[in-house]
């Protein structure tokens, strides 16, 4: 449930509310928005009667939230969250933000070269891949910590931010000192210690929708990630599995509405896996933006034909400068419409 406090309540008082609720044995989650202070009860499913908080001073209403997902909900957080990163790129509460790169580091060169012409084209973030998730224990498994120092290499010479996948516990505290946004991968998003080890750092964190998960289920991982204090998150559509066989995956592009209505964590959609095929990756991500979301992730590299994971889907730095006219037109015709 949450504690909305009367627009003129005092510091005193919120301070009375904070201790009743963790008097009450829950953790008190406090946020400060511009029209309104809110206390979100956090702790375990017991039930709770609302009137022990209704009667205390300063206090405006009681609302229970009756989604399993409580901090994730707009309910709670009625203003878009917004992640900066250090360069200053911001995701979320309006505009666009692109981030993109090859799937995975293949080498220095290889990397700067995509990174180069990604950031020609206005990308302040980069991605690529060090510890790759392959469905065969026999295709490129990535580069490790050294692609994670090439990443930062790489990123520092052009000011980017590094976005990068972690994909084991132990490895959350070295992918965090190389990157800006740690990514936990679509066959993770149930990893539940790995979405407490990323709430624990304290990082930004991509989290991308499993192929076969709900959007329910997509927000009450990002909840674990949220309920560890960390308050940075994004929640990425990515495609799912669907009886379709023409493309990789299927974009299910009502989820970027849906989730724009269910929570205010910022919403990136990914086009690139959701296709599978370059061709495809210009109109699903035109199709993203128009639907409101606030970020696209998109892979590029200098050379797709010598990728060494998911080359068809990636674009040429000719086809990307192309998407980024195309997106950004999108993003202005719109206009805070879908937002
Ligand atoms: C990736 O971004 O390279 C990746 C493996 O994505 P997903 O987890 O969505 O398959
Ligand atoms: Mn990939």
């Amino acid at each position: 449930m949450i504690i909305v406090m009367q627009s003129h309540a005092t510091d005193e008082q919120l301070t009375g509310v904070l201790e009743r609720v963790s008097s009450l044995g829950f953790r008190p989650h406090l946020s400060k928005g511009i029209e309104r202070t809110v206390v979100g009860v956090v702790g375990d499913e017991r039930p709770v009667d609302a009137e022990l908080f209704e009667v205390l001073s300063g206090v405006e209403r009681v609302v229970r939230i009756l989604h399993p997902f409580k901090l994730a909900s707009r309910d709670f957080q009625p203003e878009d969250r917004v992640i900066t990163f250090a360069n200053g790129a911001r995701l979320g509460g309006g505009g666009l933000l692109v981030m993109a790169g090859p799937c995975a580091v293949e080498s220095e060169e290889q990397l700067h070269a995509s990174a180069v012409a990604v950031a020609e084209s206005g990308v302040k973030v980069l991605r690529g891949g060090a510890f790759k998730p392959r469905t065969s224990p026999y295709s490129f498994q990535g580069l490790g910590e050294e692609g994670l120092m090439m990443l930062r290499r790489v990123a520092d010479d052009l000011e980017m931010a590094v976005v990068t996948e972690v994909v084991t516990p132990p490895d959350v505290p070295l992918v965090a000192q190389h990157a800006d946004m740690l990514q936990v991968g679509a066959r993770n998003m149930t990893n539940f210690s790995l979405l407490q080890a990323v709430g624990d750092e304290g990082r930004p964190v991509l989290l991308k929708r499993g192929a076969g998960s709900t959007l329910d289920e997509l927000l009450q991982a990002a909840e674990y990630v949220l309920s560890r204090g960390n308050e940075d998150v994004a929640v990425c559509e990515r495609g799912i599995r669907t009886f379709e066989t023409a493309t990789r995956y299927t974009l299910d592009i009502n989820a970027v509405p849906v989730l724009k209505e269910l929570t205010s964590l910022p919403v990136v959609v990914d086009p690139s896996h959701a296709t599978g095929r370059a061709k495809l990756v210009a109109p699903i991500a035109r199709a993203g933006v128009a639907a409101g979301a606030d970020g696209l992730i998109v892979e590029v590299h200098a050379n797709p034909e010598q990728a060494l994971s998911d080359g068809p889907q990636a674009l040429d730095p000719q086809s990307f400068a192309d998407l980024m006219v195309d997106v950004g037109r999108v993003s202005d015709a719109i206009g805070a419409a879908a937002r």
